[in-house]
């Protein structure tokens, strides 16, 4: 069990006062960035619940920005979902994140998977499905070992298309899984008509889970209807054995957290997949 905190990040707005200047900074230093090699994916192990073995990670986005350090992507996503890099950005995403996971396959007895998280803009403006069917053909890697997350968001913008494009995916044998369960404003009716495969239910749910009732009052639910829809749920967030111990009282499947471990760089999880570490 890996105790560490998270990478922390170097958060700046302290040095330029003026946002507008700070943001056109920002910019300028984004569009260079992915020709200059700055942006990297960190990996968060995700455990079974019933093995506790790894089954895979989520891929997480980070810019390591020359005289800064690591920047978070809550800071620079929504700047390259405006200026709109995002298509490209997320693009390299999905190369690096399709390679990766090919080369974890030498190591544990099953098949490890990797999640993607998709932002909004990449819908709206490109084919999603094209450009992952890429980046498995350019990889080699078994599509089902693939996972993109999607939030609300993204589904209430356009659902029709959304849901066909999801139709696509599942056809191709792309899994997908809806983020940040619960937050949104999603309806049980409308859970029914998306062809997702399962669930990630947010961690402000998981944070308070032993100690609001509210909190475990949905987590039960989300758990439950995500089992009656045919679908598999996972927790994020997951901090303490209280949780865990919750969650697994739930039937959830599967966690992420802290608990087990923060994200980590590409070579620190091989050698974490090395070592058949387990929960
Ligand atoms: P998310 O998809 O909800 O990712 C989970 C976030 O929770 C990550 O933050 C992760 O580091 C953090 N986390 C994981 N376990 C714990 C825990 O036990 N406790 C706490 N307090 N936090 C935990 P991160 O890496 O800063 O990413 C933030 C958000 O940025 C992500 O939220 C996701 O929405 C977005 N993001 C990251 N990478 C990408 C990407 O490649 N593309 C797009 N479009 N968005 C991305
Ligand atoms: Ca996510
Ligand atoms: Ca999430
Ligand atoms: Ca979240």
């Amino acid at each position: 069990r890996r105790g560490t905190a998270d990478a922390s990040y170097c958060f700046y707005a302290g040095e330029m006062a003026n946002s507008s200047l700070r943001r056109f900074d920002l910019d300028a230093a984004l569009r260079r960035a992915l020709d200059r090699g700055e942006f990297l994916l960190h990996y968060q192990p995700q455990v079974d619940l019933a093995s506790g073995e790894v089954i895979g990670a989520e891929a997480l986005l980070r810019w390591n920005r020359p005289g800064v350090g690591l920047v978070s992507p809550l800071e620079f996503i929504p700047v390259l979902e405006s200026n709109g890099l995002i298509g490209a950005v997320g693009e390299w995403v999905l190369d690096e994140a399709c390679r990766s996971c090919r080369d974890w396959q030498e190591f544990g007895g099953a098949p490890l998977r990797v999640g993607v998280n998709l932002s909004a803009r990449q819908f709206r403006d490109g084919d999603v499905g094209a450009v992952a069917r890429h980046a498995i053909d350019r990889s080699g890697l078994d599509p089902r070992l693939l996972e993109l997350e999607l939030t609300e968001s993204i589904v209430l913008q356009d659902a029709d298309s959304v849901i066909r494009c999801l139709r696509e995916l599942r056809s191709d044998g792309i899994g997908t899984a809806l983020d940040d369960f619960g937050t949104g404003y999603s309806s049980l009716s409308y859970l029914q008509r998306l062809p997702v495969d399962r669930i990630k239910i947010d961690r402000s749910f998981v944070t308070d889970l032993t100690s609001n009732p509210n909190s475990s009052a949905i987590a039960r639910a989300v758990v439950g209807m995500t089992h009656s829809l045919g679908m598999t749920a996972i927790a994020e967030g997951v901090e303490t054995e209280g949780q865990l111990g919750y969650l697994r009282g739930l039937g959830c499947e599967a966690m992420q957290g802290y608990l087990f471990s923060p994200p980590l760089p590409g070579d620190a999880f091989v050698n974490l997949l090395r070592d058949g570490c387990r929960m």
